[in-house]
């Protein structure tokens, strides 16, 4: 078992459980944003970061993703 790379929590998939489902919960959003606004990946994670409604998970998900520079 190894650990999350954002919390140090023991990892599942990629991240813990509950980062795992706040990145899940990104991408499917993503799609429906795509789908509705035509933002890109990245532009999408910058409005996200934005919405003061997004949770902590989702942040920390999306501080990861951008300082990995994995896009
Ligand atoms: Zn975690």
């Amino acid at each position: 078992m190894s650990h999350c790379p954002i919390c140090g929590r023991d990892k599942q998939d990629e991240f813990c459980p509950y980062h795992q489902t706040a990145s899940n919960n990104l991408k499917e959003m993503h799609e429906k944003w795509q789908i509705a606004a035509g933002l890109s990946w990245e532009d999408y994670l910058d409005k996200i970061s934005d919405i003061e409604d997004t949770g902590r998970w989702i942040r920390e998900v999306i501080e990861f993703i951008t300082t990995q520079g994995n896009l």
